[in-house]
């Protein structure tokens, strides 16, 4: 007999046929004359009861071996259930146990166990309620990142992940190399000698695809990238991961309104496909850790997000009273705390703030009228600060390559990219949303290390 997933069970309530369920035992409570099991086959956040009579063959052979994690498969007929809180359960005919969990030694016992426990045994915890739903809505978000860009006639794009240009022109990648460490070859000046490296270069892990994204923009129009990025970045912050996902848009003909339309309109998509999709595990998760969760979603559902300039987002945070722990003055790069002030007590929604100092952002921004402000974009989320950065790019090469200059970047290094703009330039816009960062959104968590399965953070690539 083909085996039934719980969550259809659930659905069908088919009473009164016999089916066969699999997955891994919650708990196991015994009597003198029945058993009573929960199991779990990640297909729903809901346990399926199984009622286990004494009189059924062999049962005191099997209950004994089956406890907390066991893996089993129970045949029987599915009925109405007794109990309150249940609509249907199974009275089994026979159980058969593919793994046994020696009670001893499981770690996931039936108490509950703090994250940060969970953390240590990230390749278990998966089999916990909170794993399981993050899972699941980390899921239904991807698919639904797709769903989103694919209806609208984006193209989904591949960059690379080795590279050998630096996006933001800034350090903090990680190097890929073949070179022997014990050995490495140098040049007269003391300089490694790349040259006899794998790619006769020195190379990166990605930190974005947005460059390449580019070139793609510029003659399919409307693409979108999906893809893990890397940053040597030694933040230890609850918001900060060595590895995550990052979801790159990139538009032809797109300024820096039509962008920020785009990534409000995405944002709620998003959050309308969690409820549809995961109003259970949303639901156990607003009752578990954070009870604000699902009215905060709705809120930011129903609600315009307020755009403004960070200049008059300066004026407000040096003229509000509030001290911070970092200063804030014009020209300074705004910290999570100056984020989550505007966003969680001035404003009290999600902000979009534009026109950053082009001091403080990358050469690729498109220049404003004023010679001081670039035309950058970012969203400020409650809880979280920047969920997504993006620009207006700079379409105009000599404004282009007089950046490059000024920065002192090696420009040799963008000639493949400075010809967009000789050849059949456009303007255009694109961002960047950091898929943990939504996923802390939109589960709730606080640590961003338990809304990816293996976390990497710095001291920590276990698993
Ligand atoms: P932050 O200021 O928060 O460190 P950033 O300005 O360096 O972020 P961008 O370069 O604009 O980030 O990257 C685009 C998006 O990628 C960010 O808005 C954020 O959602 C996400 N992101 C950036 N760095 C990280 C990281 N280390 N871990 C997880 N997500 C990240
Ligand atoms: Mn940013």
């Amino acid at each position: 007999m083909k085996r039934s997933k719980i969550k259809s069970l659930f659905q069908d309530a088919p009473i009164q046929t016999r089916v066969v369920v699999k997955g891994w035992v919650r708990t196991k409570r015994e009597s003198k004359t029945f058993s009573f099991l929960e199991l779990n086959d990640g297909s729903t956040i809901r346990n399926l009861q199984i009622v286990a009579d004494a009189g059924m063959p062999g049962y005191d052979e099997v209950i004994r071996k089956i406890s907390t994690g066991a893996c089993i498969a129970a045949t029987g007929m599915l009925v109405a259930s007794q109990g309150k809180g249940q609509s249907v359960e199974l009275q089994a005919e026979s159980l058969e146990v593919y793994g046994t969990a020696d009670p001893e030694t499981y770690p996931l016992q039936k108490k509950g166990h703090s994250l940060e426990f969970l953390r240590e045994i990230a390749h278990l915890r998966v089999r916990t309620n909170t794993f399981g739903a993050v899972y699941r809505l980390r899921n239904a978000m991807a698919y639904g990142i797709h769903q989103f860009f694919q209806e609208k006639g984006f193209y989904y794009v591949h960059t690379p992940i080795i590279t050998g240009s630096d996006t933001e022109g800034a350090g903090e990648m990680f190097s890929v190399t073949t070179l022997n460490l014990k050995n490495i070859p140098l040049q007269e000046n003391g300089a490694i000698d790349f040259a006899s490296d794998f790619f006769e270069k020195h190379t990166h892990l990605t930190v974005s695809g947005q460059l390449n994204g580019e070139t793609a923009a510029l003659a399919l129009s409307d693409i979108y990238t999906f893809g893990p990025t890397f940053r040597a970045e030694n933040s230890n912050t609850g918001r900060h991961l060595a590895e995550f996902w990052m979801i790159e848009p990139e538009m032809a003909f797109y300024d820096l309104n039509d962008n920020a339309d785009l990534a409000e309109e995405f944002l709620k998509y998003l959050i309308s496909y969690a409820f549809q999709t995961c109003q259970e595990d949303l639901e156990f998760l607003n009752k578990m850790y954070d009870n604000e969760l699902i009215s905060r979603l709705q809120f930011v559902l129903n609600n315009p997000f307020k755009r403004l300039t960070y200049t008059e987002a300066i004026d407000i945070l040096t003229t509000c009273g509030k001290k911070f722990e970092f200063p804030v003055g014009w020209g300074t790069d705004l910290q999570s705390e100056h984020e989550r002030y505007l966003v969680e007590q001035h404003f009290k929604c999600p902000v979009i703030l534009t026109d950053y100092p082009r001091d403080i952002k990358a050469f690729y921004m498109r220049a404003n009228e004023d010679g001081k402000t670039v035309r950058a974009m970012d969203v400020l989320f409650p809880g979280i600060g920047e969920i997504i950065g993006g620009s207006q790019r700079e379409e105009r090469l000599e404004a282009l390559e007089k950046r490059i200059a000024e920065m002192q970047l090696p420009a040799e290094e963008y000639s493949w990219y400075l010809d967009t703009r000789r050849y059949g330039s456009a303007p255009h816009s694109g961002f960047g949303l950091g898929f943990e960062r939504l996923l802390l959104f939109v589960t709730g968590m606080a640590n961003i290390r338990d809304v990816i399965p293996f976390p990497r953070t710095p001291g920590n690539a276990s698993f």
